[in-house]
């Protein structure tokens, strides 16, 4: 049993309003010997729910109904424990719908080969058992169902575990949830560590599926390379936005300010450094600058804001210490470079230039809205410092001839390039990155053959003696 916190019972930790810094909830503080029994369950749920198809179908398809039949209660509390616009916890809900909806309706193919010889192979797809999910605080619901939704199509079980950040809203969906899906086939865990260490590490776990910061996917799957489960890591990213000389700055300039400040910076694939010509430097600054200094920045539940708090007190400590460091070296913000003297965790909106492009701001990744804007000579320079982070999730190109901006979008070292834009996704294509960015494909069909197995016949085609 770990120590309790301070005034407050054994078995429960406390959940923090972000907006307020002020503890607003609590939840299970679960132990790491619990997993047993609920791995347990989830094995023995699976041998049902892998035998009939069809009948996931129906439940994933009420299960993506129950979600939006409880979208007010979801949002609300989403925003309240995140620290997201309510408009913005809303589409978070949509979306989680929408995944699972989508893997309600994929099935693997079936295919058989045959080779001229009298024999024939079919290859079919099999689950593989229980699954474990862990997922950040970020995007609590939407990256739990890109995980959840397609491990459950694919007919495995699956033991989901929140970050003890922001557990509360994926509990109240796991508890919605056993309204529409047989029991202990989608079991939601909270907790703090050691919890999530050893789900990742359990004998009857087949598959983890972890989103996360890299020096946590490291432990993950360390943690799994002694039970020899299949790993899948979606890891950090520090996406790079190049401008070319031909384009259009007031066009772009809200949609890269956004593609870099959503969520307050809190996204994997954010836009996390700008490279822009030297002889549009000043003029992106501005933009950029300009946007950070006039966005509605305040709590979430506040119909007005557009840019919430950053979700808790460590990551608000880290982004202003990288800020403080770059202005340290000699960056100048041109926006922000501070906390907001307010309660709560709220940094202001800051666009740095004149930055260090060895600053740990630019090559390592800040997760929050903090955006560095530099300068470049040559092209072949600005695709050189995009490529070399080790990080390689994203990136995009920017310019109005978009046969130019392809051929440079082409030269990134990364799992998705955007022309014109950033952090645009689709359910039906492959989510995946290079480099520190992760290991696995997720997305699609490709996140739905990542929770199966081949299993291969190989007959003769005739009857024989
Ligand atoms: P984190 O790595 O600290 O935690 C992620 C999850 O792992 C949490 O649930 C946490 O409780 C759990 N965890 C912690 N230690 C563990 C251990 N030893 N074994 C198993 N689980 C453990 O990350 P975070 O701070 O919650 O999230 C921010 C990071 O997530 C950023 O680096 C961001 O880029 C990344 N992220 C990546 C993607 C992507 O798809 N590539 C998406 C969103 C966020």
């Amino acid at each position: 049993m770990r120590t309790p916190e301070p005034g407050r019972p054994p078995g429960r930790f406390a959940v923090t309003d972000p907006a307020t810094g002020e503890p607003f909830d609590e939840a299970p503080d679960q132990q790491p010997d619990e997993l047993d029994a609920v791995i347990g369950r989830a094995e023995r749920a699976w041998h049902g729910w892998r035998a009939d198809p069809a009948a996931r179908t129906t439940a994933l398809r009420a299960a993506a109904d129950t979600v939006e039949a409880a979208g007010d209660d979801l949002a609300r509390l989403l925003t309240r424990e995140q620290g997201k616009p309510l408009a913005e916890s809303h589409a978070e809900v949509a979306r989680t719908a929408a995944r699972l909806r989508y893997f309600a309706g994929l099935t693997p193919q079936t295919r058989r080969i045959s080779d001229g010889r009298p024999v024939h192979s079919e290859i079919r797809w099999r689950s593989l058992g229980p699954v474990a999910a862990i997922v950040p605080w970020n995007f609590p619901l939407q990256l739990a169902a890109a995980k959840f939704a397609p491990a459950l199509a694919a007919g495995n079980t699956v033991v989901l575990k929140p970050s003890p950040y922001t557990p509360l809203t994926t509990r109240l969906l796991g508890s919605l949830l056993t309204a529409v899906l047989p029991e202990d086939v989608l079991t939601v865990v909270t907790g703090r560590e050691p919890l999530g260490a050893r789900l990742a590490g359990h004998p009857g776990i087949r598959h983890v599926t972890f989103t996360g910061s890299v020096p946590t996917g490291r432990a993950v799957a360390g943690a799994a390379a002694g039970t020899l489960a299949r790993v899948t890591l979606e890891l950090g990213g520090n996406d790079a936005a190049v401008l070319l000389e031909d384009v259009a700055v007031d066009r772009i300039a809200d949609r890269l300010f956004w593609a870099a400040f959503r969520n307050c910076g809190q996204v994997c694939m954010a836009v996390k450094r700008v490279y822009v010509p030297e002889r549009l430097h000043a003029e992106v600054v501005d933009a950029l600058a300009e946007r950070a200094k006039s966005v509605a920045v305040g709590p979430g539940l506040d119909p007005a804001t557009r840019l919430g708090p950053v979700n808790n007190a460590p990551q608000l400590a880290r982004v202003e210490e990288l800020t403080r460091r770059a202005l340290a070296d000699g960056a100048r913000a041109a926006a922000g470079g501070h906390r907001l003297d307010t309660p709560g965790y709220f940094f202001a909106p800051t666009v740095l230039t004149d930055v260090p492009p060895d600053s740990p701001v630019v090559t390592g990744e800040q997760f929050g809205p903090v955006l560095p804007v530099l300068p470049y000579r040559t092209l072949d320079e600005a695709v050189t410092a995009a490529n070399s982070t080790g990080f390689g999730l994203g990136g995009s190109v920017w310019g109005t001839d978009p046969d130019r901006a392809e051929a440079v979008a082409d030269r990134l070292d990364c799992g998705t390039a955007w022309i014109n834009h950033h952090a645009e996704l689709s359910l039906h294509q492959p989510f995946t990155g290079t480099g520190n960015s992760g290991v696995g494909v997720a997305g699609g069909p490709w996140g739905l053959y990542g929770n199966l197995r081949p299993f291969v016949v190989h007959r003769p085609e005739a009857a024989q003696p």
